[in-house]
């Protein structure tokens, strides 16, 4: 036997022991992307973020050709507030990559979702309208695109993207009329008194649920001067809807007062106590009217009525106590007193947001805080 044969046979040999650990090596590798992003992705179903995160951080390193890790991780950060980090993810990927149609949809919707936790509504706006047509139609994105009109306060086209919300269907947004009213809160923090004025007017005749623009356009004409007008948009309030008419009382009383007829407001408490018999506020502010006529023993019997409905606020207790205090009555004051300090926290009178629980500073549709929709009174 010659050498020849004999190095052909050492020759594939080697070649052959090459190759398997080659492919061995690749092979583990690939197992060991595969359980990353297979961790990842059970880990997100699992709701574990912190885990999901890790695993897909560690897939893009291995292989940083998936493009849903990198979509998935973007995500993940934007949830975790890293917006900037987000960002920069899901930018690189539509520069950068030659993606499918439907991959790009999803990765630019995804950005428009990163602008807009970062509140850059200039550019969720433009992000938005580089969408597909029919992309752009979805949902969440027209809401997006609503709420970034309405933040750079351009209300046409906010109140444009809403009726398209609402034309979408099975949308849990409120009414037109609602969203009208809310768009004119707005444009009044803007200053623009004339176009919130007209926006109320039209949400009154849109939706009865938009009542309390009766209050804001009370205010628009007391603050030209026109107390006439402001009382009978602030009373068209109480009688349209008697549960909300506490936010108008002070108000009402002021004006009355300033027009000399402040008689007037004990009528309108008597006629409001008879059709919200439950409303705290309205036999507070009955008792007030009676105290100051000089009927003590009316304003204590209707601060005890208060008392009855007036739940977390307290604010029946401490009338109660104040008309004792102040006709001198202090054994029964300390006893009020008592009670109240046993009861719960004295809260404010503002209702809380029953979505995030923050303080809202004045009555609207929408929590300014987290953006929920809630009843305005
Ligand atoms: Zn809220």
């Amino acid at each position: 036997m010659g050498t020849g044969p004999v190095v052909a046979i050492v020759a594939v040999a080697v070649v052959v022991a090459v190759l398997i650990v080659f492919t061995r090596r690749r092979a583990d590798l690939r197992e060991s992307e595969e359980s990353s992003y297979q961790k990842g992705l059970d880990a997100l179903i699992a709701g574990d973020r912190e885990a999901a995160l890790k695993h897909l951080a560690l897939t893009v390193r291995e292989d940083p050709r998936n493009v849903d890790a990198y979509v998935k991780l973007g995500n993940l950060l934007r949830e975790r507030g890293q917006t900037k980090q987000a960002i920069q993810i899901h930018r690189e990927l539509l520069v950068k990559r030659r993606l499918p149609a439907g991959v790009r949809s999803e990765v630019a919707k995804n950005l428009a979702l990163d602008y807009a936790e970062a509140r850059r509504w200039a550019d969720v706006i433009r992000q938005v309208r580089e969408l597909p047509r029919g992309e752009r139609s979805d949902e969440r994105m027209l809401a997006l695109a609503r709420d970034a009109y309405e933040a750079v306060g351009d209300f046409d086209r906010a109140i444009a993207r809403h009726r398209d919300i609402l034309k979408s269907g099975k949308s849990e947004e409120p009414s037109l009329g609602v969203y009208r009213a809310h768009a004119a809160v707005l444009a009044l923090e803007r200053g623009d008194s004339v176009r919130a004025r007209s926006e109320f007017q039209t949400a009154l005749k849109e939706d009865p649920a938009a009542a309390v623009a009766s209050l804001y356009l009370g205010d628009i004409a007391a603050g030209a001067g026109d107390l006439e007008r402001a009382t009978g948009y602030w009373m068209k309030l109480v009688a349209d809807r008697p549960d909300c008419a506490h936010l108008v009382f002070d108000r009402l009383e002021k004006a009355y007062y300033e027009l000399g007829d402040f008689g007037r407001m004990m009528s309108i408490y008597q006629d409001v106590a008879a059709k919200a018999p439950t409303s705290v506020h309205t036999h507070r502010g009955l008792s007030r009217m009676l105290e100051r006529k000089g009927d003590i023993e009316g304003a204590i019997e209707a601060a005890r009525e208060a008392v009855k409905h007036e739940g977390d606020t307290l604010a029946g207790h401490r009338q109660l106590v104040d008309v004792l205090v102040r006709s001198e009555r202090f054994e029964e004051a300390a006893r009020a007193a008592e009670e109240l300090l046993s009861a719960r926290a004295l809260a404010g009178d503002e209702h809380p947001c029953p979505a995030c629980g923050r303080r809202r500073e004045k009555p609207g549709w929408r929590c300014p805080h987290c953006g929920a929709w809630t009843d305005a009174c």
